[in-house]
């Protein structure tokens, strides 16, 4: 994705004026394959919307978007259809996500239908072996999912999205409505999975200790931007961005490393009114007065390493 920008109209009222909400600000983002990138930040920050975007759900207001070196806006009917298949979607909420009329043999069989792959019996195969494969039962294909657990919900989920054989799977938040040790229970399958067969991963979440567990790179956004990406170990271990500091200190260390918590003020402030500068900089711990006014560019500060903040030499190297 190049220069990817979403914004959508809104209106707080029927006399209100109409007012712009930019949720993704202009971001570059790369998938390779079979890698996965962990996309994280917290709620409202556009993770959502670049979700939505990158598999076609929803038009960009302006970038571009390709796969395989294809301009998305420019495939035709044949392209966008093999697009479609190639990337599939795991959602949140496994509750709402799934059609509650359906059986869940018909559910992890629709794309199969959708796309036209397969006989009918080969379909019942394929769902069948899907199934096994996630770990849900053969006898649990009749059931309807409301008489499934959120943990096999999400199982059902994957399955479905497992059957066209895509070769990347977007995830938004796949575990977050899941108790911690169905969480790693779903965690554990997906890296199987990913090993398995090679599938590249984009990983939504607003939990930073999720991406130590599974991904290779790892991309911070804030109001729609992102401040901060490179390798799994150079985000989450070298930190360069103050913000990525913050969603860090706030989850407990477990490694027994030293306990130093930085906490951002206030709040998060609204997409409709973005800070001028650094968009980070009136809750930044570390903020100057030029972080009001000049937006600090993503910058590469060490091989592979980029990083949106004025003051990361100085704040992180006497840090260290
Ligand atoms: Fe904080 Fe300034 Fe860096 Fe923004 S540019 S993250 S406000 S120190
Ligand atoms: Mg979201």
């Amino acid at each position: 994705a190049h220069n990817l920008v979403k914004q959508f109209p809104v209106q707080a009222g029927p006399f209100e004026p109409k007012r712009i909400l930019t949720a993704v600000a202009g971001i570059d983002l790369e998938l390779y394959p079979g890698e996965t990138l962990g996309l994280a930040g917290e709620s409202g920050c556009g993770k959502s919307t670049v979700a939505r975007l990158l598999t076609g759900l929803i038009p960009a207001s302006s970038g571009s978007i390709s796969f395989d070196g294809k301009d998305l806006a420019s495939l035709d009917a044949a392209g966008t259809a093999r697009f479609r298949k190639e990337v599939q979607m795991i959602f949140q909420d496994p509750f709402s996500s799934l059609n509650p009329r359906m059986r869940v043999a018909e559910i992890i069989g629709e794309p199969l239908a959708i796309h036209g792959i397969g006989t009918p019996a080969e379909r019942r195969d394929r769902v069948a072996s899907l199934a096994t494969r996630v770990g849900l039962a053969p006898d649990h294909l009749q059931r309807f999912p409301h008489e499934f657990s959120g943990g096999q919900r999400q199982r059902i989920g994957i399955a479905r999205a497992l059957a066209v054989a895509p070769r990347l799977i977007i995830a938004d938040e796949p575990v977050s409505a899941l108790d911690l040790s169905i969480q790693a229970q779903i965690i554990n399958l997906l890296q199987d999975l990913k090993a398995e067969l090679g599938l590249g991963f984009l990983f939504i979440t607003h939990d930073l200790s999720v991406l130590r567990h599974l991904s290779d790179r790892v991309a911070i956004m804030y109001l729609g931007r992102i401040v901060e990406t490179g390798s799994r170990e150079a985000v989450l271990d070298r930190l360069l961005h103050p913000y990525t500091e913050v969603l860090l200190s706030a989850i407990p260390r477990i490694d027994g490393g030293k306990e130093r918590r930085v906490i951002a003020r206030g709040e998060l402030p609204s997409p409709l009114a973005p800070p001028s500068g650094c968009p980070f900089h009136t809750r930044c711990p570390y903020a100057k007065p030029v972080c009001a006014s000049d937006p600090p560019p993503l910058e590469e500060k060490e091989p592979g390493h980029w990083a949106a903040c004025h003051f990361s030499k100085e704040i992180y190297r006497s840090q260290r």
